[in-house]
């Protein structure tokens, strides 16, 4: 049963959810974008998508261009969308303080967003009941849907209304609110919420920040530790260190996690539990891949499904050895794409 998929990861979203989120300063010689030329004609379809397109508004989960979703998802003729209002890993909070301080601004590009694509229905997706009670409070109009806390819940979520006849598609918290930006004010997106996060960091929150500042800046501004070893940007399940910290802040830098110590990664043998296949959300069974992908000549028959992975990790989080299974089910794809197995 699918809904059984995915592991339950230890939230640790409170400490950066206990404030508002607090705008930093725009670094001097970053000059501020132009208003937008005003909008000619009616507000249909077209003019939402080309509003998009001329504000640069990116989705902060995956990081596409907002205008080619929407087209995209007019093609497909997606039925609910969805604004993914929560974060499902344990350190990330940006999309849930967006959505508590810009529930209207969200709601409203929600429905710009329908409108563009031709979905007949628009729902907020949270993660939890609890998270559902506060956006009641704060707007009782908002159309909830619940996603639940197991990683990765997107997935998960989507593969639940898929089940139930829906096609669905997801648009970032922050990337909703930029498009009413976009339309009611003529501003193009140029900043992004970010979480900063880790045990380098002793007062945990979210930020807002210009796009294109570098990542040094959001550290030094947020006080980070000088006893920083690694700084992960993106998702902390999945995210990657970065080696240079005058890389800029993206619309989809989500988070930023400063640790004190480089994670340890210690493996140990396979004991065969299969924790691995019964978290994977796309029916793979990556001890099997991983196994084979020792081995010196790989058969191809033996890696069955590694294409339908989406690189989310659960498997390597699942794994009680610590096993990369994520990495091997990546190397198992590529391999099976070339198909090079001389
Ligand atoms: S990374 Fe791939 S193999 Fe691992 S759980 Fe996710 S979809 Fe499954
Ligand atoms: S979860 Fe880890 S130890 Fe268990 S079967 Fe999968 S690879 Fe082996």
């Amino acid at each position: 049963m699918i809904l059984q998929h995915g592991v339950r990861l230890e939230q640790q979203k409170t400490p950066s959810l206990k404030q508002k989120i607090q705008a930093l300063p725009v670094p001097a010689g970053l000059a501020a974008s132009k208003p937008l030329a005003p909008r000619q004609g009616k507000l249909d379809a077209a003019g939402i998508v080309a509003a998009a397109e001329a504000a640069n508004i990116v989705d902060e989960f995956d990081g596409a261009p907002l205008f080619q979703k929407l087209k995209r998802m007019r093609r497909l003729r997606v039925k609910t969308i969805l604004a993914c209002c929560f974060d499902e890993d344990p350190y990330t909070s940006s999309a849930m303080a967006t959505l508590r301080e810009n529930t209207d601004a969200i709601i409203a590009g929600l429905v710009l967003a329908a409108k563009a694509c031709g979905a007949q229905e628009n729902k907020i997706a949270v993660a939890t009941a609890h998270e559902a009670r506060v956006i009641k409070r704060i707007n009782p109009q908002a159309d909830l849907v619940i996603a639940g806390e197991r990683y990765p819940a997107r997935v998960l979520l989507k593969q639940k209304l898929r089940y139930s006849g829906e096609t669905t598609a997801y648009i970032g918290a922050q990337a909703c609110a930029a498009l009413t930006m976009a339309v009611d004010n003529g501003r193009a997106q140029d900043f992004t919420v970010v979480t900063v996060a880790g045990d380098a960091v002793e007062d945990w929150r979210n930020v807002k920040v210009r796009i294109g500042v570098p990542l040094q800046f959001v550290l030094d501004a947020c006080e980070v530790s000088p006893k920083t070893k690694i700084v992960i940007t993106g998702s902390s399940v999945t995210g990657k260190a970065v080696m240079d910290l005058s890389q800029a802040v993206t619309a989809s830098t989500r988070c930023v996690i400063a640790l004190k110590k480089t994670p340890r990664n210690r493996t140990y043998p396979c004991i065969g539990c299969q924790k691995c296949a019964r978290a994977c959300p796309r029916g793979i069974r990556p001890w099997l891949i991983y196994h084979e992908m020792k081995r010196d000549r790989p058969d191809p028959l033996r890696l069955q499904n590694v294409q339908k992975c989406i690189g989310c990790a659960t498997c390597s989080v699942a794994c009680p050895s610590g096993i990369d299974l994520g990495g091997a089910v990546a190397k198992a794809a590529e391999l099976k794409k070339s198909g090079d197995f001389n």
